[in-house]
Order: structure tokens, then sequence, then C-alpha cells
């Protein structure tokens, strides 16, 4: 592998490449396989010898800055919304103890998936193995952040419904053990099975649908006034989520323009930052629901 120039150095933010903190940046071309995946991002790969290193490299522009640190921005922000839920506002509107549980693990799976994230984007670029066990936990992440979001969503949607709500947290938790044993294949996390993960991650979350329009139904239908209320949050989490796809697949705009997004902009940044924007948005929504049922108490 070449070793780059000074002038290819990344520097550590407003500062000079003689500065403490100095890491090597190699072109795409340059990089050892594990490190390559997308041609589109044609430089600022940092490869490094030491873990030290890659703990220092968060202080460094390289074209993986963006991708740890919003989600490393992303985990703070839901330990910070953990500790003010339990703490000021659950008490403040006298949640009950299953409120505050549910609720919580949402936000710790949230914080799981966001701190799986920023290892894997920080140590990946040490050795083929670090890359490796990385991958297997943010890819096991991505499940954990699902799971968090399904079930505050079921908790607090079938919250006067609680036949219902403990039949579909039983589908959902049955099939999320599922998928965690089909996570234990190393085949998974293979380059090959791209597309079943993405065909599993697309199943695990539009099966969403069918609670959310049986919750629909069991309410009234589309004029009960609770529906008006929160059927737009849920189309706007889809919206989000659609979103947040279309940059994983695509690839865009790096596709487009190769070379001129690797430091910021790239699909795989702007995925990092529509989930956090999607956890945060569901997160608010269940506050939101939790606060009404609260209001206005279930009839039997
Ligand atoms: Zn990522």
């Amino acid at each position: 592998m070449n070793r780059c120039s000074p002038s290819e150095c990344s520097l550590p933010l407003n500062s000079q490449c003689k500065a403490p903190v100095q890491i090597q940046l190699f072109n795409y071309n340059e990089v050892p396989h594990f490190l390559k995946g997308n041609p589109y991002v044609t430089g600022g790969y940092p490869s490094l010898p030491s873990l030290h290193l890659c703990m220092r490299s968060l202080l460094a522009w390289t074209n993986e800055t963006v991708n740890v640190w919003s989600h490393l921005l992303g985990f703070l922000v839901f330990l910070g919304l953990c500790l003010w839920d339990n703490i000021v506002w659950m008490p403040s509107i006298n949640g009950s103890f299953t409120d505050r549980v549910i609720l919580t693990i949402g936000l710790l799976c949230y914080q799981f998936c966001m701190l799986a994230s920023t290892g894997y984007h920080l140590f990946r670029c040490h050795s083929e193995t670090a890359c490796n066990k990385w991958l297997a936990l943010d890819l096991t992440g991505i499940s954990v952040g699902l799971l968090g979001c399904y079930l505050p969503g079921i908790h607090l949607g079938f919250y006067c419904l609680s036949v219902w709500r403990d039949v579909y947290l039983l589908v959902i938790g049955g099939l999320f053990v599922a998928v965690f044993i089909f996570q234990t294949q190393p085949k998974y996390y293979s380059d090959n099975w791209f597309r079943r993960r993405l065909v599993l991650y697309c199943f695990l979350t539009g099966y969403g649908v069918i609670p959310a329009v049986h919750w629909v139904y069991l309410n009234g239908g589309l004029s009960a006034p609770v529906v008006q209320m929160f059927a737009p949050k849920i189309a706007v989490v889809y919206l989000l989520g659609l979103l947040a796809f279309f940059f994983y697949v695509s690839k865009f705009p790096e596709k487009v323009f190769p070379g001129r997004f690797n430091f910021i902009g790239s699909s795989h940044q702007m995925w990092h930052v529509v989930v956090v924007v999607a956890f945060v948005w569901w997160h608010h929504s269940g506050q939101l629901l939790l606060m009404y049922r609260l209001g206005q108490p279930c009839n039997n």
C-alpha cells in the first residue's frame, strides 16, 4: 500500500498537518479489500495500524468523520433523553412503571444502535478482523434500533387494547428473536448477502404497516380523533425510513459526482443523519401519544 504524501494527511479540525494528530489517508484503489465497498467515495480513507490511532482519528478529518460523529452525537442525544425522561418528564406526567420501562428500553435500543455504528466506523480501518466484528455489531444495531421503534409504538398505540398489545408484542418479540438467530449465520455479514439483508430490513420495517392499519381500524377509522392526530406521525416516520433506504441503496449523490462527496455529503452520511432524525421523531411522537393517553384514560 502506498503511503500518502503529507498533503494527503488528514488534519485535526482547524489545524495543520504538523499538529499532534496525523492520520494518513488513502485513495480507494490503495486500501485493502475490506475497506472497499463504495468506489464513488474515491479518497479520504484512514487505514490505521493501532486501535490507539483509531481513537485519535476521532479528531481528524477523514471520510469517516461525519459517519462517526453523527452517531456519537446521536448516542449522546438518546442518553440525554433517557435521563431526562426518567428523572424529569415521567414523574411530571405520572406515567406508569410499564410506560417508563418500555420508553426506556426504546431509548436504550437507539443508544445501542448509535454506539455500534460509531464503533464500526471508528475501528473498521484497523484490520479485517476488527472490521468484520464491528460490522456484525453495526448490522445487529440496525435490528436493535428497529426493535426500539416497535416496542413503544405497539405499547402506546394499543394502550387501551391490552389483548392486541400483548399479541403484537409477542409477534414482534418472536420476529426479532428469529432475526437475531438468523444474524448468527456468518454468511449474513458477507457482501454476497447484501441483498438478503436489505430484504430482511425491508420486511422488518414494512411489517409495521399491519399493526398500524389494524390500529386505525380498531380506533374507528381515519376520522377518529386519535387517528387524525397520530396517523400523520406514523406516515412521517415511514417517509423518513424510505428516505434513509433511498440513500443506503442508491449511493446518491456520490454515484453521480464521484469523488466530490468523499468527506461530507455522501449517501452513507445522509443515511446516518436521517436515521437519527427518524428515531428522534418517533420518540417525540411516542411522548405525545403517552400524554394523550394519560389525559384521556381508557374507557374500560
Ligand atoms: Zn454506518
